[in-house]
């Protein structure tokens, strides 16, 4: 096992990673930005050291730095968190070279995955099921309007080095197509200096459901169940649930194996989440993401399985705690993501939190890092806290969040929460009832 953990991240996540490793007997070091110096993580860690000024690219970003920081506290391994440096596959190969272990896949699978055509390949290749679409890049006019016809439109032209939802544009007809290509392929140049474009058939009315995997790179591998992450807008998540309310046990098995058995075949180490769209019972791999998720707390709460030291015990080498066959799916839960903005238009909200006040009670989980007298800075992410709510099943759990949602209070800045005790008292997210694009018709009608 591990001495000493360096986590290289920020916030509710950095606290999180640093629970799992004390409760695992772990020392923990903390890097944070000169903006950060009063972060919860920083008081709580038995280390901490400063690496740069607030920008990300000076400090969270900053390898050299993090690398230093390993070297002087003698830190044995790294948790990247989510977003920064965890799917950063140079970041994973230099680790390596100073015999420093990055808590999270290989270079290699980092790589394969991070990229959008090379990813669908591989997810092909493995017997995942995939969105129909060209079979690699496409540059060529001619190449793009015989793909388009053979799969049906409408069509969807996504960047292959794509995330966060950039550089897609959807065609229509085959008019549209010319324009969705040329455009694509420059925001794509400009956005990611890569204009390498791939069509798949544009689904209308999908939900986006994921399956959360861990690999002990040894060819071992389990599903823990999915992840309903429908609920976006610009393609951010927004609120997340486990079970999907559109699945049944068949289908969640069914789904589930295909990937375990995938990501064993591939001698994948760590945790990932192997992304869907779901329509009309069928599923289609769109990513897979190689690193701890936002949302993966709902996973934890049905299955009591804790993910952070899963990770943690796999990349020091001492393998599973659990088989497939032990996994267990017990109730129904939820997060909602709060966020520092405006609960309509999403402007950021920076400033002070003048008062924060956090729900309880059976079933009520709270990640977050702030604290009244919390000055939020502008400079990154505008997450302040995950609320997780967990119910035998989903009316109880819903009825939970209501009352969780009643009791939390954030004064001296704007945040999502108003937004959340709307939905939760809406029929058709009372029923499940819901696509990727319901959030966004919900907020233009502004109800
Ligand atoms: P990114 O890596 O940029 O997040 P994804 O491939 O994960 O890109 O897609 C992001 C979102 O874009 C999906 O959650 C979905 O809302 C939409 N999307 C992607 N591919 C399709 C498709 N073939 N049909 C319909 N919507 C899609």
């Amino acid at each position: 096992m591990f001495q000493k953990i360096l986590i290289a991240n920020r916030g509710e996540i950095a606290l999180r990673v640093l629970r799992a490793a004390k409760e695992l007997g772990i020392k923990t070091v903390v890097v944070h930005s000169t903006a950060d110096a009063d972060a919860m993580h920083v008081r709580l860690a038995d280390e901490s050291v400063c690496i740069g000024p607030p920008p990300s690219r000076d400090s969270y970003l900053n390898i050299h730095q993090i690398v230093a920081a390993c070297e002087i506290t003698g830190a044995d391994a790294v948790h990247p968190g989510y977003g920064f440096l965890s799917e950063n596959a140079k970041f994973s190969d230099i680790l390596a070279a100073h015999n420093i272990t990055f808590i999270g896949p290989s270079g290699d699978h980092i790589r394969t995955m991070g990229d959008k055509i090379e990813a669908k390949r591989t997810a092909k290749r493995l017997g995942i099921p995939v969105v129909p679409g060209s079979d690699g890049a496409v540059t060529e006019e001619k190449e793009a309007k015989r793909v388009a016809a053979e799969i049906g439109y409408p069509v969807i032209i996504k960047a292959s080095a794509g995330g966060g939802g950039r550089g897609m544009k959807v065609a229509r007809t085959e008019e549209d197509l010319e324009i969705a290509l040329a455009t694509a392929r420059s925001e794509a140049g400009a956005a990611f200096g890569d204009d390498a474009v791939y069509i798949e058939k544009y689904l209308e009315k999908p939900r986006h459901i994921e399956v959360q995997v861990v690999g002990d790179g040894a060819g071992k591998a389990i599903h823990l169940g999915e992840r309903d992450c429908s609920l976006q807008r610009r393609h951010q998540k927004v609120w997340e649930e486990a079970n999907s309310p559109a699945l049944n046990e068949e289908e969640r098995a069914r789904i589930g194996n295909i990937c375990a058995t995938a990501i064993a075949d591939l001698g994948y180490s760590g945790a990932g989440t192997i992304e869907f769209l779901y329509e009309n019972g069928e599923f289609y791999f769109i990513e897979m993401n190689t690193r701890l998720q936002v949302e993966h707390p709902v996973t934890e709460a049905i299955t009591g399985i804790d993910l952070v030291h899963e990770q943690i015990r796999v990349a020091s080498g001492g393998g599973l705690s659990v088989t497939q066959n032990e996994v267990r799916f017990q109730g129904h839960a939820i997060e909602c993501r709060i966020n520092a903005e405006d609960p309509r238009t999403f402007t950021p909200s920076p400033g002070t939190i003048t008062h924060f006040h956090t729900p309880g009670g059976l079933g009520v989980r709270v990640d977050s890092g702030v604290y009244s007298g919390y000055k939020i800075p502008p400079y990154y992410d505008s997450l302040i806290g995950k609320l997780i709510v967990h119910g035998r099943n989903r009316v109880e759990c819903m009825m939970r969040l209501r009352r969780a949602l009643d009791e939390f209070v954030v004064d001296g800045i704007n945040t999502t929460l108003p937004l959340f005790r709307d939905l939760v008292g809406n029929p058709d997210i009372a029923n499940g009832d819901y696509d990727i694009h319901w959030l966004e018709k919900y907020l233009a009608k502004g109800e």
